[in-house]
């Protein structure tokens, strides 16, 4: 680790050096005072500039969260059709589901950043798929944005429709050749994979949107690191946080906290399976359709990878037995290394633990468990008992020593990112065809956001270019992207 690799929190500080505020209730949320007892890394402190700017937050969003006078005022704003003039008290970013968990989850953790950089307050609209999964981040007030008395129509349905972005509604304005008059009461930001709206990377158009009550973010992108190259974000970003590795670490383990239903889940697993080990290795495997190879060659390229990049135990390389038929237990009762599966097939779990049981070799690979919580066999987002286990397995990663991940997978980022560690990331096989190289250890701690900025012309002042290329590169697992490192 190039930063702070300190040995704080000592003894299980539950509030993570001072970025969890004391004083919610213990029994509503027990995730938010447990973490810090299953975490095995901390490789960051918050900065006192972030934690100054945490506590401001949550006194704004306590003036004015759903159920405040001043809610009351902005929702009346906005059925108003316009923003206010001379701006209000109380400006939001609200954040729309969409994609995947993982994917939610980096949009999330982006749309918070962007709301403590422009004075806004975050509010979800959550789905019923998504009601049971993480607790309320900020102490006295709700973050959920009560969805049925709000007055836009469709709000979980508007997807990456071109009509709805705002940059239609900019080039709008310049075809009627409008001044800028009356501020709309809200734009609708649509920065997913497809990212219509590029324009919000640029300062000119922050300046644009300031003026603008009520910002509703549809993305499943990590955007933090393209919030870095505009100018009127980078110095407040560099004094939040010094170490650009650590922001979506930070972010993460400050905003989300599973629920407890997830959070029994999870420790149950981890008290039966991991915790006995002395060392966790947790392997996360994502086949993508478009990227799909078969499973023999997607284990070669586990084993190849683990070799190179010194992860599972090495077996005296003797013939691999026959997979077991279930996928309910594997491996020794008290293993000194235990390996956790998360992947939507039992497939790479079975190869793995018949590899250990066949091994015939002393030392480490005669007490090595291999573990699997579910096999889900297909995504099912829609449903909020799926994205509970899911949710799980994101967690049991991010409690494990080390980890292989697969590239691509938003799946894999968040978990690396709550764990605190640089994974592994196994590479995609574009067009089906077997890397050659199996995987690429992280050059930092943080995601990918795969869909930046391209060909976007700014008006405003550039941002320090040299400065960005000291702290922004291209991804190890895809070269159209970009992460911090
Ligand atoms: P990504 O598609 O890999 O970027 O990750 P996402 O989390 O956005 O979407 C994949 C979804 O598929 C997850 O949210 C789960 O619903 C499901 N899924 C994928 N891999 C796993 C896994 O290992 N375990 C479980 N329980 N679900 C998974």
């Amino acid at each position: 680790y190039g930063g702070r690799r300190s040995s704080w929190p000592r003894a299980h500080d539950e509030f993570l050096g001072g970025l969890l505020a004391p004083g919610m209730d213990r029994r509503s949320c027990r995730s938010r005072y447990q973490s810090s007892r299953y975490y095995k890394h901390f490789p960051f402190a918050p900065s006192p500039h972030l934690l100054q700017k945490l506590r401001g937050y949550e006194a704004r969003h306590r003036r004015c969260a759903p159920g405040t006078p001043l809610y009351a005022k902005a929702v009346e704003q906005l059925r108003s059709g316009h923003s206010a003039e001379g701006g209000t008290e109380c400006s939001y970013v609200v954040w729309l589901p969409f994609d995947g968990l993982g994917n939610r989850m980096l949009s999330m953790v982006s749309g918070f950043l962007y709301a403590l950089l422009t004075g806004r307050v975050l509010l979800a609209a959550l789905p019923p798929d998504s009601s049971d999964l993480f607790c309320e981040p900020f102490p006295g007030a709700t973050w959920r944005l009560p969805a049925e008395d709000f007055p836009v129509a469709n709000l979980f349905g508007v997807g990456q429709d071109m009509e709805r972005s705002y940059t239609k509604l900019v080039d709008g304005m310049v075809a009627a050749n409008a001044t800028a008059g009356v501020a709309p009461s809200y734009v609708y930001l649509s920065l997913g994979w497809l990212l219509r709206d590029g324009l919000f990377f640029c300062g000119e158009h922050q300046l644009a949107l300031r003026r603008v009550d009520w910002l509703l973010l549809y993305s499943d992108l990590y955007f933090a690191p393209s919030l870095y190259a505009v100018a009127e974000f980078q110095d407040e970003l560099r004094r939040l946080f010094p170490e650009k590795e650590s922001v979506h670490h930070l972010l993460s383990r400050y905003l989300l906290h599973p629920a407890n239903p997830v959070w029994s889940m999870v420790t149950r697993y981890y008290r039966a399976y991991l915790a006995p080990a002395a060392r966790r290795i947790g392997v996360q495997i994502r086949m993508f359709d478009h990227a799909s190879i078969p499973a023999d060659d997607m284990y070669g390229q586990i084993l190849n990878c683990s070799r190179q990049e010194h992860v599972l135990p090495e077996t005296d390389d003797v013939g691999e037995a026959a997979p077991s038929p279930t996928a309910s237990s594997g491996g020794s009762k008290n293993p000194t290394t235990a390996i956790f599966v998360a992947s939507l097939y039992a497939d790479y779990y079975r190869r793995l633990t018949s590899r250990y049981s066949a091994a015939k070799g002393g030392g480490a690979t005669r007490r090595v468990g291999v573990f699997q919580r579910t096999h889900e066999e297909r995504q099912a987002t829609e449903s909020l008992a799926h994205n509970q286990r899911a949710l799980a397995e994101i967690y049991l990663l991010s409690f494990c020593e080390e980890l292989v991940t697969s590239g691509l997978s938003t799946f894999g980022y968040v978990s690396s990112g709550l764990a605190g560690i640089r994974p592994a990331i196994l590479l995609t096989a574009f067009d089906h065809v077997v890397p050659e190289t199996p995987c690429r250890r992280a050059a930092s701690i943080e995601p990918c956001n795969l869909t930046p900025p391209r060909g976007v012309e700014c008006l405003s002042r550039p941002a320090d270019k040299d400065d960005l290329a000291r702290h922004v590169r291209v991804c190890e697992d895809f070269k159209d992207g970009v992460k911090f490192f």
